[in-house]
């Protein structure tokens, strides 16, 4: 029997670790060796895989129980996404298996395929591969303007040494001697009787005696698929994006599972986003902000002359309208928002010290006098 990986040292983990432990881990760890970060890396690209199929295994509660009862790979094999009664290959050409279950079953099963479904208990037949999820980093300007990325996508395909079975070639998984392969066992409990999943077959009413000695019983064989992604104009910071029928594959004619991407877009220096606008700080220096000015503001696709009113006051907003971000919908875009702060300098030449001592002179009257409509109380009173 090949040696049995330990998982929880790959992910670096303790054997109680939490879910939420696991999962930190396998981010962390699948950030460091993604394919995309280590182009043409062989050993990254193992390390990838290893570190995929150890968080697929143990962040399913169903797969991380039949791994930590030690040894066997069945449980994992028939419970995971490559169920082995859903290879009908392996089972019918072994000649005759449905023919045990039938007669098993008393004949109540008839053919093979209404068999396999018997078998797998209560599990409904797996109705399309899994989804798949992955995250993709963009520039701020990718995301305003879509991009065509190329991502890498961990995944797993049958194994091609044993089509999925997990059985070694030649042998094929047995049916599970504790529960006669019906993968339940009935408890009596005064007139209920409830069906509890096997414990020996873990619910799947077949064991592997001789794992495939390439998938170690999985039946499944991880790998990196690459796929060039289109990521639409007005995508955010976590924006997740469908790519349909790019997930798993299905097994057994059933259609494969989605894609999702989940998009990480860079922050603009220039550009803050607000739900579907953008805002742009704009310095006015204090000349502009009195007297008005057309200036120059930068736009996506470029820049813009802008007239500012005279009188502008701090923290005043104008927008362009329809040149922000694209909807998502494809339909229309939100608006450029630019505010206005007065650019008040920290310190002064000599001349300009000079004109504003003058200015001081001309513009006079008590600019806070409304904050006093009955008159200050110390009127007159310590003027500075
Ligand atoms: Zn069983
Ligand atoms: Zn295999």
């Amino acid at each position: 029997m090949p040696e049995r990986p330990d998982y929880y040292k790959v992910l670096g983990v303790g054997k109680n670790a939490t879910d939420e432990e696991i999962k930190k881990a396998y981010r962390k760890l699948a950030r460091r060796y993604h394919p995309d970060r280590n182009s043409g890396d062989k050993q990254a690209e193992e390390r990838f895989k290893e570190i995929s199929q150890a968080h697929d295994v143990l962040s399913d509660p169903e797969k991380r129980k039949a791994y930590d009862r030690g040894g066997m790979f069945a449980g994992i094999g028939a419970n995971g996404g490559f169920d082995p009664s859903a290879f009908a290959s392996n089972f019918n050409a072994g000649g005759g298996f449905g023919d045990i279950l039938s007669n098993l079953f008393g004949g109540g099963g008839g053919t093979a395929a209404g068999s396999a479904r018997q078998r797998s208990g209560q599990r409904p037949p797996q109705a399309r591969g899994r989804d798949l999820e992955t995250e993709v980093r963009l520039s701020f300007d990718q995301a305003m303007h879509g991009a065509q990325v190329s991502i890498s996508v961990p995944t797993s395909k049958p194994c091609p040494t044993c089509n999925g079975s997990g059985a070694r070639p030649g042998t094929s998984p047995k049916v599970c001697p504790v529960c006669n392969g019906r993968g339940v066992q009935p408890q009596s409990q005064g007139i209920f009787s409830i069906n509890q999943p096997c414990p020996n077959c873990h619910g799947s009413g077949t064991v592997i005696e001789h794992p495939c000695p390439t998938c170690e019983g999985t039946g499944a064989q991880h790998s990196v698929r690459r796929l060039r992604v289109n990521i639409p104009a007005g995508v955010r910071d976590g924006s997740r994006i469908k790519v349909a029928g790019k997930g798993e594959a299905g097994v057994r004619g059933v259609p494969p599972g989605d894609l999702y991407v989940i998009t990480r877009v860079a922050e603009s220096p220039i550009f803050k986003r607000h739900g579907d606008n953008l805002e742009v700080e704009v310095p006015l220096s204090i000349p502009e902000a009195i007297r008005g000015a057309v200036i120059e503001v930068p736009t996506l696709s470029g820049s813009k002359r802008l007239r500012v009113a005279p009188g502008t006051k701090h923290g005043t907003v104008q927008r362009l309208r329809g040149e922000g971000p694209p909807h998502l919908s494809g339909k229309g875009r939100g608006d450029l928002r630019y505010r206005f702060v007065i650019d008040v300098p920290a310190s002064l030449s000599r001349e300009q010290s000079e004109a504003v001592e003058r200015l001081s002179q001309v513009i006079d009257g008590d600019p806070r006098a409304a904050l006093f409509p009955d008159g200050r109380p110390r009127e007159k009173a310590g003027e500075r």
